[in-house]
This record gives structure tokens, C-alpha cells and sequence, in this order.
């Protein structure tokens, strides 16, 4: 075996600068924290080729005295902890003091640093943890840090890093979600010399939402705010609309520094129960604060892991703030439909309003001499609410007390439900079921359609048709449509252009954070639009990652699915009729399942069925 020697100081350097600076995005991180320990209230950072090139922390805060910008860039130096009980009390960002050791060690940094009461500034500037020159500086009170050629010297680790554009997008999420846990510094994030985004440092989350994720996100928020023996919970989440597929967009903070518990996610995910679709993830930026003592933030390097010392109160609390949030929201948005005052309980839905019981109602409550309008018009269909408000004009009365019935009359469908065809084998409808399956039947067997599935199928079919023939398969629309984005659903609209192009979209650069879409693929329904071009750029974003054989046939399944019949809708019977015969003829074509291998009918014999009753054996 080789003998033991002590690394030197150069290599030991390298190794722990491995461990803070292991990236771009780690090293700015670090920067960032400390220009806000130094109370800094506005913070710029510039990047160039993904940081890798030229990173540029530059703070208004408090500076480093001249006589010890040298001390700050030696290993374990630090300002903010010199007892080891400070560990745990500890109120900043860094208390390590070896961020700066490490990153100098990888790279060239220049300091001009100014305090308060100091005469002149200071640069100082050093090339692989050496200095090579320090010149008094005239220079505004506060820090700039500039860092070159990362990693020059460490060519194994400099492999390592991504493409330029990757590390930008690291340092982009990073930046943003530091300005989302401080909405009162003033943040500013400059990449290749383009101003990406800017806050404004007026404390309101809000408006810091508002130029990181844009005005949609901005414009769908429920405030959090609860706390808890101790803990805290404040921060807001979006409402149901917002959520995504994936879980980027959920920014957690812990005593104000940002990281990442998956067990909370899953807490936030379990408080938007059955108020989202399965597989979305809801958008929230929460903060949660608690007894420094009661959290260990330091488990990780990087820091951005938490443990909690008792994490099952933290999450009961977070799950609360959450569902307190929601609700609040639901009470205040609901539509204020007077309920009666005595039959108030069970409370009605707000969803049906069966005029026989509004004429019943209102002839027993209405003056005498009103009594022979006709209140109901059955010849043209109008909705609820319509209704009532005639009722209520025609009979004088500003406000009075409706009792809604919470189902619609069952017999309406089944009425409209004369079978058509008549011949023989050809199937015929019976009904639908659950709102989802349509049940049909001929001579000899009895089946159920799922009406999603089968839907969803046919449009896949029609548009792998037109997409693998090359037909043309946008369609203009009517409008086109502005989607306001954030800069990265942007970034990633823009870098698959060509992809969106091929699946039939006609999508342009808007200006800003916007693109708007002039096509969209035949299938595409325009009022999920938005949804579905944020879904296929998450999936085209995942394709670079792990490339797909299939994505074409992913991507006309995701626009097969968006714009298809849903299930727990009710289908008039001429629907019905029309999804049966397109399912008899995608049989007849061969075709059986959903794309995603789900069966579209399931059914019985007429043979089965009678031995299921043990009619026979
Ligand atoms: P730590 O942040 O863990 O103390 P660092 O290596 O990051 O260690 O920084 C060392 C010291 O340099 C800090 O404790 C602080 O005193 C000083 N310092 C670093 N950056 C700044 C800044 N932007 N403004 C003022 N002081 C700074
Ligand atoms: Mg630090």
C-alpha cells in the first residue's frame, strides 16, 4: 500500500471545493447567501455561458473591512460563528466559512468590497486560492464578486458540468427561488447580457411571482398563513388550475432557506386531494418558520435537505395552513344562491334548479295577484340560473328563498333514448352508467363502452393518420391564442419549436414571456390548449434526457387525451350513438384498447350472463 502522506493544501482545497462549488449554481448560491447576511437589499447576479465562463454577485450590504478581505477567503473563516453552541442557533445563511476558501480554490475571483465607515474600497484578486494583487478601489458601499473560468484547473470535475444552457437553467431556479424567499431584497438575474428577471424588493410575494412566473400564476393565488404550537406556516398556493405535471414549480422554505422535503410535497399533494387530476402536482411557494433548535439544516452539503426533529406535528400543521387555505378560498367563490331557511340541511348543490319545485315554491311565497305568470318556459332550454332570475323579475321579488335540487331528473336522458338502429346484429344503446360507460346490447351479449377510453382512442387514431402520413393536421384557430408563460415554460417552448411544428402547431415568439399560437393540431381542444403545449414541452425536455423511441406516439396520445370526452359526463343519446359507431368501426379496424392499453368495452354473453343466474350450467 502506498504510504500515508497529508494531502497538501492545494489538493485538500480541490477536493472540499468539489463539495461547496460543485457547480455553477452552487457557487452563486453561495455568493447570493452572503451578500443577504450582509443585509444587502438589492442583489444582482450576471452569468455568462452558464456561469462557467463569468459569475457576478454584486450587493448593496454591509461590505468587508479592508484589513480582511485577505481572512475571508482562508478555510473555516468566517464572521457569523466562533463558539460551536452557535451551530445550533444559528440565524444565517452560511456559518461554514468555507465557501469562499472553496471557490477560489477552482477559479480566478475578484472582490471590490466597500463598508460604511471605510474611506476607499478594496480589490483584491485571486487566481486558484492565491492572491495576486490587491489595489485600493474608489467603489460604492457594498460587494461585488466576479468569478472566471470555473473549474480551469479541475478538468475531471469541469466534464462533469452540462451544457451551458443546463447550467444557466440551474442558476435561473436557483436565483429565483432565493428571490421568492425574500420578496423584500430587490433581486436582478442577467444572463448572456439579457435581463431575465427582475424584482422589486417591495416585500409582497406576490409581485415577485408575478415576474418570475407570470401573470397567470400571479393572478391564481391562495394565501397561506396559519401557525401552530410554534411553527409557522406562510407562503401561498395556487389554485387547482396551475398545477403541473411535475413538481418544479413547488418552491419550500425552511427558516427562510430554500429546500427540498419531499414528505412535504406529499403533504401539500394530499391537502389538493380530489381537487386536482392524478398525476398533477399543485404550484405552491411556502415558507415555513420554526424554533431554529427544532430543525437540522445542515445534514446535507449543499444544504438543501431538512430534517425536522418532530416531523409528524410539522406536517399535520402544513396540512392545515393548506386545507384552511383552499377552503377559504372555496367559501369565498362559491355562488351566492339563497338556500331556504328551514329546509337548509343536507346542503343543496348548487348544480340543478327543477323548476317544478321553483313554481311551487314561489307560488306559495309570491302576492296573490301574481299568481298567473307562467314561470317556467319549457320550449327553449336555459340555464339554471337564468331561469331563476326570471322567475324572481316576472314575480317581483328581489331575493327569496329556491330550493335547488341537488340531481337533475333522471327520466331527460333516458327520454331522448329511442333506439335508432334497428337492424339485427348491429348493437343498440341501452343507457349510460356513472356518467362514464355507455351500456349496449345486441341479441346475443350485453357490453359497456368506457367513453374516455374509447374517445381518446379514436382521435389518437385519426391523428396518427394524419401526423405519420404527413397530412396537414394544424388547423388555424379561430383566435389565436397569447400564452403569458414564465421564462423557462418559455426557454423550453422556444427550444422545441421544431417538435411543435411537426405535431401540427403553429406557435410564434410574443415578446417577452408570451408565445402565441396561431394552430393546433385538429384534435386539440383550444380550451386545454394552454395545458397541453406545457405538457408536451415537459415531455420533450424529458425526451433529451432519456430519449424515447416512442415519443411521437406519446405526444398524439397526450393530444388524443386532452381534448376527448371525459368520464363523469353525461352524453345526449345522439353522443352516445356516434362514439358507438366509431368504436364499431375502429373494431372492425382492428383496434381495441386506449393508447394508454386500457380496454374501451368489457362485456357479457347473453350464455354468461344466464349461467352467472344459474339459469343454466
Ligand atoms: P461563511 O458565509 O460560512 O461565513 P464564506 O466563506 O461564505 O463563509 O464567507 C466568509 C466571510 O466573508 C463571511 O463570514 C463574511 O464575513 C465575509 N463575506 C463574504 N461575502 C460577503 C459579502 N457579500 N458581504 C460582506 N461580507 C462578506
Ligand atoms: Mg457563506
Amino acid at each position: 500500500m502506498a504510504k500515508i502522506q497529508v494531502l497538501s493544501k492545494s489538493v485538500a482545497d480541490k477536493i472540499a471545493a468539489g463539495e461547496v462549488a460543485e457547480r455553477p449554481s452552487a457557487v452563486v448560491k453561495e455568493l447570493v447567501e452572503n451578500a443577504i447576511d450582509a443585509g444587502a437589499s438589492k442583489i444582482d447576479v450576471e452569468i455568462k455561458q452558464g456561469g462557467i465562463s463569468y459569475i457576478r454577485i454584486t450587493d448593496n450590504g454591509c461590505g468587508i473591512p479592508q484589513d480582511q478581505v485577505e481572512t475571508a477567503f482562508l478555510r473555516h473563516a468566517t464572521s457569523k460563528l466562533s463558539e460551536i453552541e452557535d451551530l445550533y442557533r444559528i440565524g444565517t445563511m452560511g456559518f461554514r466559512g468555507e465557501a469562499l476558501a472553496s471557490i477560489c480554490a477552482v477559479s480566478q475571483v475578484e472582490l471590490i468590497t466597500k463598508t460604511a465607515d471605510g474611506d476607499e474600497g478594496v480589490y483584491l484578486r485571486l487566481l486558484h486560492g492565491e492572491v495576486v494583487e490587491k489595489t485600493p478601489m474608489a467603489c460604492a458601499e457594498g460587494t461585488t464578486m466576479v468569478v472566471k473560468d470555473l473549474f480551469a484547473n479541475v478538468p475531471a470535475r469541469m466534464k462533469f458540468l452540462k451544457k451551458d444552457s443546463t447550467e444557466a437553467g440551474y442558476v435561473a431556479d436557483l436565483v429565483s427561488r432565493i428571490a421568492l424567499s425574500r420578496p423584500d431584497i430587490a433581486f436582478s438575474y442577467t444572463c448572456d447580457g439579457k435581463e431575465v428577471f427582475s424584482t422589486s424588493g417591495d416585500g409582497k410575494l406576490k409581485n415577485v411571482i408575478l415576474q418570475i412566473y407570470g401573470l397567470d400564476h400571479a393572478k391564481a393565488l391562495l394565501p397561506v398563513d396559519y401557525a401552530e404550537d410554534g411553527v409557522h406556516i406562510s407562503g401561498v398556493v395556487g389554485k387547482p388550475e396551475l398545477a403541473r405535471g411535475n413538481r418544479t414549480r413547488q418552491t419550500l422554505f425552511v427558516n427562510g432557506r430554500f429546500v427540498k422535503n419531499h414528505v412535504l410535497s406529499k403533504v401539500a399533494e394530499e391537502a389538493f386531494r380530489n381537487r386536482m387530476m392524478v398525476g398533477k402536482f399543485p404550484f405552491f411557494v411556502i415558507s415555513i418558520t420554526l424554533p431554529t433548535e427544532l430543525v437540522d439544516v445542515n445534514v446535507h452539503p449543499a444544504k438543501t435537505e431538512v430534517k425536522f426533529a418532530n416531523e409528524k406535528q410539522i406536517y399535520d400543521v402544513a396540512y392545515h395552513a393548506i386545507r384552511n387555505a383552499l377552503f377559504t378560498q372555496e367559501k369565498a367563490e362559491a355562488p351566492k344562491v339563497p338556500v331556504p331557511p328551514v329546509s337548509a340541511a343536507p346542503a343543496p348543490k348548487r348544480e340543478y334548479v327543477n323548476p317544478k319545485l321553483v313554481k311551487e315554491y314561489l307560488a306559495y311565497t309570491i302576492p296573490e295577484e301574481k299568481k298567473n305568470v307562467s314561470y317556467v318556459r319549457e320550449d327553449t332550454p336555459k340555464a339554471p340560473e337564468v331561469i331563476l332570475e326570471e322567475l324572481l323579475e316576472e314575480t317581483g321579488q328581489k331575493e327569496t328563498h329556491i330550493i335547488i335540487e341537488e340531481t337533475p331528473p333522471k327520466q331527460e336522458v333516458m327520454e331522448e333514448m329511442v333506439p335508432v338502429i334497428s337492424q339485427k346484429k348491429k348493437p343498440e344503446i341501452v343507457g349510460q352508467v356513472f356518467d362514464t360507460y355507455i351500456i349496449c346490447k345486441t341479441e346475443e351479449e350485453m357490453f359497456l363502452i368506457d367513453q374516455h377510453a374509447a374517445h381518446e382512442r379514436m382521435r389518437f387514431e385519426t391523428l396518427k393518420e394524419e401526423y405519420f402520413n404527413q397530412k396537414k393536421c394544424a388547423q388555424l384557430l379561430l383566435s389565436p391564442l397569447v400564452l403569458n408563460l414564465d421564462f423557462r415554460e418559455k426557454q423550453s417552448v422556444m427550444e422545441n419549436l421544431t417538435d411543435f411544428v411537426r405535431l401540427g402547431f403553429e406557435i410564434e415568439d410574443f415578446g417577452g414571456n408570451a408565445v402565441i399560437v396561431q394552430g393546433a393540431p385538429i384534435a386539440a381542444d383550444e380550451a386545454e390548449l394552454r395545458d397541453l403545449i406545457l405538457e408536451l414541452s415537459d415531455a420533450m425536455q424529458e425526451k433529451r434526457k432519456h430519449p424515447v423511441a416512442d415519443f411521437e406516439e406519446k405526444a398524439l396520445d397526450m393530444i388524443a387525451c386532452k381534448g376527448a370526452i371525459k368520464a363523469n359526463k353525461r352524453l345526449s343519446y345522439p353522443e352516445m350513438q356516434d362514439l358507438l359507431e366509431k368504436v364499431l368501426d375502429m373494431e372492425e379496424k382492428g383496434v381495441g384498447s386506449c393508447p394508454h392499453g386500457r380496454p374501451i368495452r368489457i362485456g357479457f354473453t347473453k350464455t354468461e350472463i344466464e349461467k352467472l343466474f344459474k339459469r343454466i350450467v
